[in-house]
């Protein structure tokens, strides 16, 4: 079939618009006259640049990033990210302690081991790391936790599975989340692809700052639900996003960063720590020192961020509010075809915490569920409704809403899934 006969609703890699797509073609063949491709120019040429930097300062408008963070461009995927928090946030808490201690000594920090000493100290009585774990995505992040740090460093904070009989589902009680006192971070996935669990608020009501204006260190993982509602970046000390899902193809990881946790201790001192040290592409101080060009970047990848992130503001120039609007009603639309037919269908997720973003479900019509989702499947598939299969390790149906998906995309959907309940 054409690409326009289908509409796709795969987790990610995500549907791309078809404008983008046309431009990218014409771009890798030629781009700005040039002769070469935009795959082909040095990721050191001023055009480079030029493309890294529209893409960030396009960002920055979308989603209201304020002056004193860093947008890094980087890769190894969210998958990376579970592990350059963990490395970057507890070097950054090091660092904290090592000016607490040492105060304005002179020389290097290992000309005094007493010093050290005590370091260690703090960090083996105090040193935390906090996760709410409320999907297979958290659980992962948690886990590169466990094993990069050791789990006595990692505190599970909350556990999703806990108050919902081993599953996933729900998120626990912000009255029952287990907090550390003074985490290296608090990190927390806001939307569960897999489980199609989101956070209903952009930002948990327990991790606000105090009165005193000092508040927990927090890092989000927004890899499916970025740029589909607005989020206050200046409350999140770091945000990431593999741009996979509504920003372009795989290949580059958004990263969001209050420059203030930028600095590092050295390399020295996290070894006599017992604490890792980071391969230097994953160390975003490094990443920001160069302007996410350390080392070859993917620039056709920004490129295409950044041909979606101008269509996005073209589009909804009021920074998001229009696309969550669209968003919203795409979602809506969806669930309300599902809940017309309880004898029919089932929403997997507590309906208080279900995704706009990835929407899963069961078919239980019939009785027969396996035989009903199937059926489901094929349908949908030979009305150009593809990539609904859920993930394998939840089952059942799954309907990512992502950006590109049009309005009208939702619509058909919705419409097939009346049908099906009725046929
Ligand atoms: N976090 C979330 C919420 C995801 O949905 C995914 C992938 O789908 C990841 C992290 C992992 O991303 P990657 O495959 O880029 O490593």
């Amino acid at each position: 079939p054409d690409r326009s006969e289908v509409t796709y609703f795969g987790a990610g890699p995500a549907l791309l618009p078809t404008p983008v797509l046309e431009e990218a073609a014409q771009a890798l063949l030629n781009y700005q006259d040039t002769g070469l491709g935009v795959a082909e120019h040095s990721h050191r040429s001023p055009l480079a640049a030029d493309i890294v930097n529209q893409a960030k300062a396009d960002l920055a408008v979308c989603l209201d990033i304020p002056d004193d963070y860093e947008i890094l461009f980087m890769q190894g995927g969210g998958t990376g990210e579970f592990s350059a928090v963990v490395y970057n946030f507890v070097g950054a808490w090091v660092a904290r302690k090592q000016k607490e201690i040492f105060g304005h000594v002179q020389g290097k920090p290992t000309d005094h081991p007493e010093l050290i000493q005590k370091l260690k100290q703090v960090v083996d009585n105090e040193l935390k790391s906090d996760y709410l774990v409320t999907g297979g995505w958290s659980q992962k992040a948690s886990a590169e936790a466990e094993r990069l740090l050791g789990s006595n460093y990692v505190n599970i904070a909350a556990d999703a599975r806990k108050s919902n009989g081993g599953k996933f589902g729900v998120i626990p009680d912000e009255s029952d989340w287990k907090l550390s006192k003074d985490a290296a971070f608090v990190y927390f996935c806001s939307n569960e692809t897999v489980d199609g669990v989101e956070f209903p608020t952009a930002f948990p009501k327990s991790l606000e700052p105090g009165p005193d204006g000092k508040g927990p260190i927090v890092v989000a993982d927004m890899s499916s639900n970025i740029l589909t509602r607005k989020i206050p970046v200046k409350k999140f000390s770091a945000i990431f996003f593999g741009a996979q899902k509504n920003l372009g193809p795989a290949g580059v990881t958004v990263v969001i960063i209050k420059k203030s946790f930028l600095p590092q201790p050295s390399a020295d001192l996290m070894r006599q720590l017992g604490l890792p040290i980071p391969p230097i592409i994953f160390q975003y101080e490094a990443i920001a020192k160069n302007n996410s060009l350390y080392n070859t970047l993917s620039i056709f990848d920004v490129f295409i961020i950044g041909r979606v992130l101008s269509k996005l503001l073209q589009t909804y120039p009021d920074k998001l509010d229009g696309q969550q609007a669209i968003s919203d009603k795409k979602a809506q639309l969806i669930y309300d075809a599902i809940e017309a037919f309880p004898e029919a269908y089932r929403v997997i997720p507590s309906k208080e915490v279900r995704s706009r973003v990835n929407i899963c479900f069961r078919v239980t019509k019939g009785g027969d569920v396996d035989a009903a989702e199937k059926a489901f499947l094929a349908e949908a598939s030979s009305q150009g409704l593809t990539g609904l299969k859920g993930h394998r390790s939840l089952g059942g149906i799954r309907a990512s809403n992502y950006n590109s998906i049009p309005l009208e995309g939702a619509e058909k959907l919705a419409k097939f899934i009346r049908a099906f309940a009725t046929s």
